[in-house]
């Protein structure tokens, strides 16, 4: 055996987790396919590129030491900072020496009788290990479109997850943008004003609201790490793992002018506020979403100027916060000004790529650099491009074809010692992703540390368990209304054969942090129920 645990990925999930091993003496080394660590900020370099989450409540909690000397420069700090943050926590923990670069794992197989992993790596090694930790990310494989033509494009193209390490020249260029996801929204924002002409190629809206960044400075910061205690105290009570807590006045039990004073307050409020400290309803609720909804179109109308465009850009399909709400700076405003251009391809589709641009069923236009801001085979998409196989040569991609099922979203019968901290179906996916992590790899790093003591070698979660997490995961979708939408929490993805709109796939866990810390904490209270040891 080379290790007692290989852990996969060497992102936010790879760091800590390998951190945890290190301090327990475990030995154990980090896999990663590309060529330095960071996961999605060693690879999102799009301009625009940032967090979401208010920077210090996506920091790991973990050290005390870490928190006092690190200062969040932005409230939503962007990916060269957050690259360098990574880099310094692995430097300070000295974790750089327990992680291995450019070695992709193609296949993970589990050998029966020898009760190990055996894991090809993309250099020509063969590493096995008692335990395989996968921290492989919930957005890791881009999904550029399947269009015609891509080839033969002479400008510069990519996807926004590959966007190149050296500086992309973007003055006076004619750049299209096509997806408006949160990305897509992102990189308008920043790049409207930096280049030629933009043009973006829209085939849904998302709805959207103000990101408000700013900075955050030394005596801002300074309170900051006096709260930390409390901060970190709310992420854990919230939903979504955020300082933000919903408003639990009921919807109705306000007057409208209740509502759209408590909208008008949210509106200017950085960060997630307008979503999060929402009223519950619009989540559940189609009426109140519904109104919701209209409130927001209208702040549209009032920030574009020709109305016809304002038009396309609220969203018609699905209701303000039924997918996951891009946060956006400048975004609307791009579209005020005279070198910006939205092409709406729900009418005009792309027909193909050319040599010189892109075609739709109307006209040809010319490009120098095409940007695929088209998303990500989400959250099972990792799993799937390597080749598991657990007990008798099952693939979990072919488990999975349907959507996945798992335990707790961390573990997968019939695929006995392998660990998902923030597998689909777990807390991490619908929360504040770092928040998420770390419970995720606490509650692995607990489980190995049970069975170290216990003098147990196996773990396999069983199917009763398995189906019985399923179907609660299954019900928490059932009573929110993002259950319908077109969206990578239903597993959907028009670039993906089989995960096109029709089949709602279950990918996360939608009770909220608090419950889903509450259960996963019930099960291993319980000497792991759910988990059938061997020693
Ligand atoms: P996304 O939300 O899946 O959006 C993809 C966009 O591309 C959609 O507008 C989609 O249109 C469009 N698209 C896909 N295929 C297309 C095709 N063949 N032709 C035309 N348009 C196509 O992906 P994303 O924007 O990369 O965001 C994914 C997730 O990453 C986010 O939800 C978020 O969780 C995370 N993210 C986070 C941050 C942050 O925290 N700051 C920033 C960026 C992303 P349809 O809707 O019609 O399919």
């Amino acid at each position: 055996m080379d290790y007692e645990v290989i852990v996969v990925g060497a992102g936010v999930g790879g760091i800590y987790q390998i951190k945890r091993l290190v301090d327990l003496g475990i030995s154990a080394t980090v896999l990663e396919g590309g060529a330095d660590l960071g996961g999605t900020w060693y690879w999102n370099r799009y301009p625009g590129a940032r967090f979401d989450s208010e920077s210090y409540t996506y920091g790991y909690s973990f050290s005390r030491e870490l928190l006092d000397e690190w200062h969040w420069k932005e409230r939503f700090s962007g990916q060269p900072e957050n690259l360098r943050y990574l880099n310094h926590v692995a430097e300070k923990f000295d974790l750089r020496r327990h992680m291995q670069f450019n070695c992709r794992v193609e296949s993970a197989h589990y050998d029966q009788a020898a009760n190990l992993w055996r894991l090809k790596i993309s250099d020509g090694r063969t590493l096995s290990a008692r335990f395989v930790v996968l921290t492989i990310g919930l957005l890791s494989i881009p999904t550029p479109p399947r269009l015609q033509g891509m080839e033969d494009f002479k400008g510069r193209s990519f996807h926004t997850f590959h966007w190149p390490q050296e500086k992309v020249e973007m003055a006076g260029k004619k750049v299209a943008v096509i997806g408006t996801g949160a990305t897509g929204i992102q990189v308008i924002g920043e790049i409207a004003d930096k280049v030629g002409e933009l043009t973006v190629f829209q085939r849904r809206p998302n709805w959207s609201a103000p990101l408000g960044n700013g900075p955050i400075g030394e005596a801002e910061m300074a309170d900051i790490r006096r709260r930390y205690d409390e901060i970190f105290t709310t992420c854990a009570r919230t939903p979504g793992g955020f300082e933000h807590e919903p408003d639990r006045r009921g919807f109705y039990e306000v007057s409208r002018e209740e509502r759209v004073k408590l909208w008008d307050s949210l509106y200017g409020k950085p960060g997630f506020a307008i979503w999060l400290r929402n009223f519950r309803e619009i989540f559940t609720n189609e009426e109140a979403n519904a109104e919701f909804s209209e409130y927001i179109a209208n702040r549209i109308r009032q920030r574009v100027k020709d109305p016809k465009v304002a038009e396309k850009l609220i969203p018609r399909d699905h209701g303000f916060g039924v997918q996951r709400v891009p946060m956006e700076t400048n975004y609307f405003e791009a579209y005020n000004r005279p070198n910006v251009h939205l092409v709406d391809i729900s009418e005009t589709p792309i027909v193909r790529v050319t040599p010189k641009g892109l075609r739709t069923s109307e006209r040809d236009y010319e490009f120098d650099i095409i940007v695929y801001a088209t998303g990500f085979d989400a959250i099972s998409g990792a799993y799937d491009h390597i080749d598991i196989q657990g007990e008798g040569g099952v693939k979990l991609s072919e488990r999975w074809n349907d959507g996945p099922a798992t335990f707790l979203g961390m573990m997968v019968h019939g695929f006995p010692n392998l660990l998902m901290p923030s597998g689909p179906q777990s807390g991490s996916a619908s929360t504040n992703y770092p928040r998420g992590i770390e419970t995720g790899v606490n509650w692995c790093t607990d489980l190995l540390q049970y069975m170290r003591s216990h003098g147990l070698s196996r773990a396999d979660a069983t199917a009763e368990a398995e189906a019985r997490w399923t179907e609660h995961v299954v019900q928490m979708y059932s009573i929110m209304l993002m259950r319908k939408a077109k969206s990578w929490f239903t597993g959907y993805n028009s670039n993906v054969p089989g995960h096109e709109h029709g089949r709602v796939r279950y990918m996360v866990y939608n009770g909220g942090a608090p419950k889903y810390v509450q259960r996963i904490n019930d099960v291993a209270a319980k000497d792991y129920e759910g988990i059938r040891f061997a020693a």
